[in-house]
C-alpha cells in the first residue's frame, strides 16, 4: 500500500489535514495537495495547509461548523461522488484525521456504495496534537492506562454519556468541539464524583499562530474562567498537572 502514488482520474483521497500547521501534513497529504484536479475542504482547514496547494487544484469549500448552519452530509457525499465521476483526481481534506469526529466514515461508505475507488491518508488528530503542542502528555504511566476521546456537542439533558461510569472508567478524559459546553461539562464531572480541584487544559488553535492554552480546575472551568475561542481541545486529568510549558524553554541547550 503506498499512501502517495499519484490519484488516477475518478479517484477520491479521504486526507487528514492535521491540527492546523503545515509542517504536520504526512508526506503523503503533502504530495496529494500538490498533484489532485480539485481539493473539497472543510471550515477547519487551515489557510496555512490550503497554501500548500498545487496551482492546478481548485478548491471547494465544503464545510460544517458547531452552531452554524451546515452542509449537508449527504450534499458533501453527492459532490465528491460527482466530481469524482467527471475524471478528476479528488482530495478531501478533512482537520485532523478524518475518521476522527471527522465522518469520514460516512463519506468512505457513500464512495464505496457508488463504486468509486478512494483511499484514506490518517493525520494527525488534533485530540493528540494539542496537548502535545501544551506539553501535556495525554498518557503517562504514573496516571493512566486509558483516555477517553470524546466530542463535546452531546452535553445537553439527553446526553448519552454514563458521566458516572465515565469518570470511574478513564482516569484523562479529551473534548473535541466542547469550547461552548465547558462550564456544563465540568459542572457533570463534578456531580458525577471528580473533585472540583481536578487540573484542566484549553489548547485553542493549536500548532496556529494564535495558539492559546488556559490551564486551571474542574471549578475554574465550571465558572467560565477557562473560555478560549474555538477551536479547542480540552483535557481533563492530573496529566495536566505534568505539564512542562516546552515551547517557552528557548535557549535551553542552544549552541551559542
Ligand atoms: N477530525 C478532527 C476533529 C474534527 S471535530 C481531528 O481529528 O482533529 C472539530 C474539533 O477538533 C474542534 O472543535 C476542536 O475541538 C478540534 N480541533 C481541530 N483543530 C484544532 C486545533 N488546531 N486546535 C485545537 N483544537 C482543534
Amino acid at each position: 500500500m503506498t499512501f502517495s502514488a499519484p490519484l488516477q482520474a475518478g479517484e477520491v483521497a479521504l486526507v487528514g489535514a492535521g491540527p492546523g500547521s503545515p509542517e504536520l501534513l504526512t508526506l503523503a497529504a503533502a504530495r496529494l495537495l500538490t498533484d489532485c484536479d480539485v481539493i473539497v475542504h472543510d471550515a477547519l482547514v487551515s489557510p496555512e495547509v490550503l497554501a500548500m496547494a498545487g496551482s492546478g487544484a481548485r478548491l471547494v469549500f465544503a464545510g460544517k461548523r458547531g452552531g452554524r448552519p451546515s452542509v449537508d452530509q449527504q450534499d458533501i457525499s453527492d459532490t465528491l461522488i460527482r466530481l469524482a465521476r467527471q475524471g478528476l483526481r479528488v482530495v478531501r481534506l478533512k482537520g485532523g484525521d478524518p475518521f476522527v469526529f471527522g465522518r469520514g466514515g460516512e463519506e468512505m461508505r457513500a464512495l464505496a456504495a457508488a463504486g468509486i475507488r478512494c483511499r484514506v491518508v490518517p493525520g494527525i488528530t488534533a485530540g493528540v496534537a494539542a496537548p502535545a503542542v501544551a506539553g501535556i502528555p495525554v498518557t503517562d504511566r504514573s496516571v493512566n492506562s486509558s483516555l477517553a476521546f470524546l466530542t463535546g456537542h452531546e452535553i445537553g439533558e439527553d446526553s448519552r454519556i454514563d458521566w458516572p461510569a465515565l469518570v470511574a472508567a478513564f482516569p484523562v478524559l479529551v473534548f473535541y468541539m466542547g469550547v461552548q459546553s465547558l462550564p456544563a461539562i465540568a459542572e457533570r464531572l463534578m456531580a458525577a464524583g471528580l473533585s472540583g480541584d481536578m487540573p484542566v487544559g484549553v489548547i485553542s488553535s493549536a500548532t496556529l499562530p494564535d495558539e492559546k492554552v488556559v490551564t486551571g480546575s474542574l471549578h475554574d472551568a465550571q465558572a467560565g474562567r477557562l473560555a478560549v475561542s474555538a477551536p479547542a481541545i480540552i483535557v481533563i486529568g492530573e496529566v495536566v498537572a505534568s505539564r512542562v510549558d516546552w515551547q517557552s524553554m528557548v535557549g535551553v541547550g542552544t549552541p551559542e
